[in-house]
């Protein structure tokens, strides 16, 4: 019974068997002018515009295709920082970002930039008014997540996408690697400038992702080579990894009311089992926020040791972030959010895919408080 969801999800059977027939048949090189070549390059515009429109960004976007949202948070952040540093060297992020948005901010700092990190309120979202009050005229650059990865915290696009650009210049780059596939997202809708995604978190293939930006942004790319990609990130591109992500992408979105309402029901039933379980505290929010993660603290036994009980039931969870590192630490994700070091050093994460079935579920809130009595 596998409950770590947010670290990856299975690659679905339609998504691989596209990769497959595009790998077989379209195999040339995308870039090539011959007519193989010019049949995959067709294949990988496909997927590309199929992409974009998807997200509504079908107008006034380009679609970078990726290694997967670590390598867009990167090229995101540190191209649009570049881009604009004659104008400001001020960017604002959060506390609660991935480790792929944090250190970027992290090496930044240490080159010179100015960066705020932002608190989150005890929900895990950014609060608007804190955003508005951090903005300067010499800021360049608001990186901020949708969904958070440990706390499952959706933070409110609309609202703090008015208040960037009601309240400075500066760029929007939002990572959206737990929400992409599972909520829908309208760039034509939102005042978002860069969106980053990973195709495994939705049933589709590691090792790909995407960079949305504005058709006119031009920054330095990290990497330097043929060019291709709009000269932002060379190397061949791959027409299978990109019609695989398109095709997950289209059959995500295609069930995500459905999904979700699956979801948040077995999500509640969870909740519900551990709010009875003495001395076990949710981490975020109850209610509010993605269902797919559900994060709480154990009082008195450590997370390597609740996991390790878990997996010998075949029942596999996760302690601060997998798609991290493996790490037993403390999560800086929930001190952030509860402001409590005893609950940062006890917390686990449960995270559900629109696959999780309900006897997975019951085998989970049968196995859990006993478990927890038990090492107590
Ligand atoms: N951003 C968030 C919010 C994530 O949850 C992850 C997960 O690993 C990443 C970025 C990095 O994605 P990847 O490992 O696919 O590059």
């Amino acid at each position: 019974m596998y409950f770590d969801y947010a670290a990856t999800t299975p690659p679905n059977d339609e998504v691989l068997k596209t990769f497959d027939t595009v790998n077989r048949d379209f195999w040339a090189n995308p870039h090539a002018l011959h007519r193989p070549g010019l049949r995959a390059e067709q294949l990988l515009e496909q997927a590309r515009g199929q992409v974009l429109a998807l997200l509504g960004a079908e107008s006034g976007f380009r679609c970078i295709f990726t290694s997967g949202a670590t390598e867009s948070n990167n090229m995101a952040i540190r191209g649009t920082a570049y881009r604009f540093k004659k104008r400001g060297k001020h960017l604002i992020t959060s506390a609660v970002e991935h480790p792929s948005v944090l250190t970027v901010f992290q090496s930044l700092e240490s080159e010179g930039f100015d960066v705020t990190v932002l608190p989150v309120l005890g929900n895990g979202t950014v609060d608007p008014e804190e955003l508005k009050n951090a903005l300067r005229p010499d800021t360049t650059l608001v990186s901020l997540m949708h969904v958070n990865n440990e706390v499952g915290a959706i933070n409110e696009l609309p609202i703090l996408g008015k208040v960037i650009k009601e309240g400075s210049d500066a760029v929007f780059h939002v990572d959206a690697a737990q929400s992409a596939g599972k909520l829908p997202i309208d760039l034509s809708k939102l005042q978002v400038d860069l969106l980053t995604f990973s195709a495994h978190k939705f049933y589709g293939l590691k090792g790909s992702g995407a960079l949305l930006l504005p058709e006119k942004m031009v920054f330095k790319p990290l990497l330097y080579g043929g060019g291709q990609e709009f000269g932002l990130r060379s190397g061949t591109a791959d027409p299978a990894r990109a019609a695989a992500m398109a095709k997950a992408l289209r059959l995500s979105l295609k069930n995500w009311e459905e999904d979700f309402a699956w979801v948040s029901k077995l999500r509640f039933q969870i909740q519900e089992t551990l709010q009875k379980i003495p001395e076990v505290e949710i981490n975020g929010s109850l209610d509010e926020g993605s269902p797919y993660i559900i994060n709480c603290s154990v009082a008195g036994i450590k997370p390597e040791t609740i996991l390790q009980g878990l997996a010998e039931k075949k029942i596999y969870i996760s302690t601060v972030s997998a798609c991290s590192a493996r790490q037993t630490a403390e999560s800086f994700v929930v001190k952030a959010v509860t402001g409590d070091t005893k609950r940062a050093q006890h917390s686990i994460r449960i995270s559900l895919a629109s696959i999780t079935a309900q006897d997975e579920v019951d085998g989970l809130c049968a196995t859990l408080p006993e478990l927890i009595e038990t090492l107590r």
